[in-house]
């Protein structure tokens, strides 16, 4: 038996799982997808970030009997009319890397003049329980996309969003900072309030 509260975290994305565990107090044990055997993926086709995260979690958490965190999240660019919103991690393409997303994202944004490239990461967070029962947190980062990749730090589009307040990327700030003021940090304070509340109600889990 493990005196520890557990939390399924519904992503396989190891930049997103370190930053969540990053926020998060040490008393709460973090699992994920790699620590369960043959669990299915969950098809991400909601129309909105919260469909999609609230998809997520419900699935997650009632294929392991856990209580599970999911995020989504992703970029949405103006002058773009918010794309590639909820496309984010494969606007290049299915399966495509986070360099091709930057990539395609720079050249469509080719002779847009600063002043018209401002962006926003989006996250949602959803918790629910192997009951079915769900909660949702947002959190939202203002800022600008660069003309050029700048950085090497974090994940995905990190490389061309500047924050305004430091005049730097996201890659370029690092996790330090990053985990401060991100979308995920916000959406995962606000979440806090729902986990402490959930978590209470749940004894010790039997293994
Ligand atoms: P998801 O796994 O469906 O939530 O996809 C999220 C995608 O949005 C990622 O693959 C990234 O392309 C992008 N994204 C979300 N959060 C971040 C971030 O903090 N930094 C950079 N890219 C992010």
């Amino acid at each position: 038996m493990s005196s520890m509260k557990q939390i399924v975290l519904a992503t396989r994305n190891q930049g997103k799982i370190a930053e969540i565990k990053a926020i998060f107090p040490d008393d709460i044990e973090f699992l994920s997808y790699d620590d369960f055997e043959r669990l299915p993926e969950v098809v991400e086709d909601g129309r909105t970030f919260e469909e999609n995260a609230i998809k997520k979690a419900i699935e997650v958490a009632r294929w392991t009997g856990r209580v599970a965190l999911a995020d989504d999240s992703g970029l949405e660019v103006d002058v773009l009319g918010r794309m590639p919103g909820v496309l984010s991690a494969r606007f290049a393409g299915p399966g495509a890397s986070d360099e091709a997303n930057n990539v395609k994202l720079l050249d469509l944004m080719r002779g847009v003049p600063d002043g018209r490239r401002g962006a926003r990461f989006r996250c949602v967070i959803a918790v629910a329980t192997p009951g079915g029962d769900v909660k949702t947190a947002q959190g939202v980062c203002e800022g600008y996309i660069a003309h050029e990749m700048r950085g090497a730090r974090g994940f995905g589009y990190d490389p061309l969003f500047v924050v305004p307040e430091y005049g730097k990327t996201f890659a370029e700030l690092g996790p330090e900072i990053k985990n401060k003021i991100s979308h995920r940090a916000k959406a995962l304070e606000k979440a806090r309030g729902i986990l402490d509340e959930v978590l209470a109600g749940r004894g010790p889990i039997e293994d």
